[in-house]
């Protein structure tokens, strides 16, 4: 897997009501997802949203790990089918030589906004 975005604890408090949107959108249960931060990683054809889930138990009150006295956390990924609202968190290049990444070249590569306009002046 590849971070293609990276969205930080700081990014979460200063956008969590978009943030909480959009995680609903993508069939995610905001309350369990940790304030720590998540990544958006690329997996072949397919875009991941990777984040730390709170347990819960079978009547969703939170179950706490007696050996840390805080909640139980497990690293959860699931696909990503809602983009991040603009302007959350940092994009992360992975263009190489023989590549481009997805986020410089967007949904369209090579697509060509030249049109044939005439060159008069
Ligand atoms: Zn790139």
């Amino acid at each position: 897997m590849t971070v293609i975005h990276v969205v930080t604890e700081q990014d979460v408090i200063e956008h969590r009501p978009a943030l909480i949107a959009w995680a609903k959108a993508n069939g995610l249960e905001p309350r369990l997802i940790d304030q720590c931060g998540l990544t958006i990683e690329q997996v072949g054809d397919r875009q991941m949203i990777v984040y730390t889930e709170h347990q819960v138990g079978a009547h969703g009150a939170k179950i706490i790990d007696p050996d840390r006295n805080e909640v139980l956390k497990i690293p959860r990924s699931r696909t990503l089918t809602q983009p991040l609202p603009e302007g959350i968190g940092q994009r992360v290049c992975t263009c190489t030589l023989s590549a481009r990444c997805p986020a410089c070249c967007g949904t369209e590569p090579g697509a060509d906004t030249e049109g044939d306009q005439a060159p008069g002046g």
